[in-house]
């Protein structure tokens, strides 16, 4: 039976988070995107209200829900601001939940706890300055030395790295060649602060500017034997796992992203005054702003029914595509017009559409490009 309702327990939360969103993100989010600084009270909080445990079992510090009540929490903030909904995004999705799903008992011991509580943020080193769709291509290399990985490389754009809670980042690395003469890629745990662990200064941004990018380097960086994570040479095969769930996620926060312009649309275009009524009056606005509640609605299902199907168990990777695809596509296209509603106040800085525009394009680039996600469908289908 298709039922897209949310349970109670789900709506509480919404609810929950969307009036945290209204009380204490959007009035002061507009001035860390001005000092391109980390919002590290409201991050606290986030992880007060068990945000960052939501997925995972209250044996390791969760709050024992799943992982649609994670994308359900990432809708409603990336409705009022995506900084904060990728910071989360990335600390449970890229941070937490390799560790959880490919930890060992030890691993889960160490690190799970404070990632749950939000009291520390993890992060995954994937993309490397020579590339990011192609993530076999990774240069990076760990060395077996003694009970000791010897790693070397740089890692790009890496989000939550390098925030005074960042307590580890799980890197990718070459350890070795498969019979075949393939690359042999394994997920190493890289705790802050490893001797030969550089995180450089902040990416200066375009949009995302309250979250922490960096580029990471590492120059015989050494940590333990047993800091590999999952089995040695299923670094690829893990990774491809991640992302498949982490585009559910990253569609959610795209939809919140084009609600939100429906949103501050609907608010302006019945304030805004011109030629004697309100542009809202005009059907050329209105029907700009119906369009992106189609695009907002339809959007959203999509990524329910991804979930579902990752909840049920059954495949769910080209659903997962077509939803981050599909939500990454609206969420530009809502904030464009959504920007248009607003005139040239949209292009005001002080405005949250201005946020949401520029805030929106990295969304059809992260966690897979929209190029990637055309391919994954079309494989999917048999091309
Ligand atoms: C703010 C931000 C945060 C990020 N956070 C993280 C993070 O936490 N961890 C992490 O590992 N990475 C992160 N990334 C990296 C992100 O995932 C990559 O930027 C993305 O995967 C694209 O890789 P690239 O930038 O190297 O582009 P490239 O792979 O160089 O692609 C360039 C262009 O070529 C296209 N292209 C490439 N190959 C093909 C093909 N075969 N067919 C058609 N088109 C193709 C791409 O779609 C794209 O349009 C982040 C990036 C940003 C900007």
């Amino acid at each position: 039976m298709v039922d897209t309702r949310l349970s109670d327990e789900l709506e509480a939360l919404r609810k929950t988070v969307a009036e945290f969103a209204r009380d204490e993100v959007a009035p002061v989010i507009g001035e860390y995107y001005e000092t391109d600084s980390f919002p590290y009270g409201i991050v606290a909080k986030m992880g007060e209200m068990g945000l960052f445990g939501l997925p995972f079992p209250e044996e390791h510090g969760g709050m024992g829900g799943d992982y649609f009540a994670l994308c359900v929490a990432l809708e409603e903030l990336a409705r009022v601001d995506s900084s904060v909904a990728i910071t989360l995004e990335a600390g449970v999705s890229l941070g937490a939940m390799p560790i959880y799903r490919f930890g060992t008992a030890k691993q889960k011991r160490t690190w799970l706890p404070d990632l749950c509580a939000g009291r520390r943020l993890g992060a995954f080193g994937l993309t490397e300055p020579g590339g990011g769709s192609d993530a076999g291509a990774t240069r990076t290399t760990a060395v077996l030395d003694g009970d000791e990985w010897v790693i070397n490389g740089t890692k790009a754009f890496i989000t939550n790295s390098g925030t005074d809670i960042t307590a580890v980042v799980t890197v990718t690395a070459v350890t070795g060649r498969a019979p075949d003469g393939r690359k042999e890629i394994s997920a190493i745990l890289v705790p802050a602060g490893s001797p030969g662990f550089t995180v450089s200064k902040k990416y200066s941004k375009v949009g995302w500017n309250a979250s922490d990018t960096r580029e990471l380097s590492f120059s015989d960086c050494r940590v333990p034997a047993g800091n590999l994570l999952g089995a040695r040479g299923r670094g690829y095969a893990q990774f491809l796992s991640i992302l498949d769930e982490g585009r559910i996620a990253i569609a959610a926060l795209a939809v919140g992203l084009a609600q939100g312009c429906v949103d501050e649309s609907v608010r302006y275009a019945r304030e805004r005054e011109a030629f004697g009524r309100p542009i809202g009056a005009n059907q050329a606005i209105a029907f700009k702003v119906a369009d992106m509640e189609v695009r907002a609605h339809t959007a959203r299902l999509a990524y329910y029914d991804a979930a579902a199907r990752m909840l049920r168990g059954e495949p769910f990777k080209r659903q997962a595509a077509v939803a981050k695809l599909y939500a990454s596509e609206v969420a530009v296209t809502n904030a464009r017009e959504a920007t248009q509603v607003h005139g040239g106040y949209g292009f005001m800085n002080e405005y949250p559409v201005a946020r949401m525009w520029r805030d929106s394009k990295i969304l059809e680039i992260g966690e897979g490009t929209s190029e990637v996600q055309r391919m994954l469908i079309a494989r999917d289908l048999g091309l």
